[in-house]
């Protein structure tokens, strides 16, 4: 999973930053709504954490330009303590929830898990294919229910594969969830991870993963 921060004062982004890489969650940061705006058009983010005092502009326009250009990805804004009122013109404009500066990165933890819980409907905690399952609040991987080992990103990957079966996942959005905006990032990246996971997965699972060249990946039933 990947984030956007939105957010010009240099040490709070830097401690969100750390506190999600602590989680195993990667973020991208923007220090002013321009640069936002250019990484929201090129990115697949998750969510994005909007600080609405922002250097260019009020956040709340830049939010309000996305929702007009019927981008629906989940904002968290984050708010001056007393500022009620933009907090509900917030709301109203289509971010998803706010946060109160200062505040407790697990409260703003917990708004973003809530946040992407409703945006994805009920979740069934277990993800399944063939005689494989992944336990999505763990992150442990079975075959019958016999626990593998992955490492972490084999288990992302997996996790953006088995959501989507008998779908090519792009390549693109594959990379924007795996690797940050800083990882240097070799033109076949995810091929390799994919290439590890099919033979971690293949020998044991009842499940396979295509290639569809030109587009990316598609796992299902073998
Ligand atoms: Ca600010």
């Amino acid at each position: 999973m990947r984030l956007l921060i939105v957010e010009d004062n240099a040490d709070l982004s830097q401690a969100i930053v750390q506190a999600f890489a602590s989680r195993d969650i990667r973020c991208d940061v923007a220090g002013n709504a321009g640069d936002a705006e250019a990484l929201v058009s090129t990115t697949d983010y998750a969510a994005v954490i909007l600080d609405l005092g922002l250097p260019d502009e009020d956040g709340l326009e830049l939010l309000d330009r996305l929702r007009r250009q019927r981008i629906t990805l989940p904002v968290i804004v984050v708010t001056a303590r007393g500022e009620s009122e933009t907090r509900i013109r917030g709301l109203d404009i289509g971010a998803d929830d706010y946060v109160v500066k200062p505040f407790l990165f697990a409260e703003l933890h917990a708004r973003l898990n809530a946040v992407l819980r409703r945006q994805s409907g009920y979740v069934d905690p277990q993800s399944r294919i063939g005689n494989l399952t992944l336990d999505l609040r763990t992150r442990e991987v079975s075959v019958d229910g016999k626990l593998i080992e992955l490492s972490l990103r084999e288990i992302e990957l997996l996790e953006l594969l088995m959501r989507r079966p008998d779908h090519v996942v792009p390549k693109r959005v594959l990379e924007d969830h795996l690797f940050g905006a800083g990882d240097t990032l070799g033109s076949n990246a995810v091929e390799v991870y994919v290439h590890r996971l099919r033979r971690k997965l293949e020998a044991t699972a009842g499940v396979k993963v295509q290639t569809v060249r030109g587009i990316g990946y598609m796992m299902s039933a073998a």
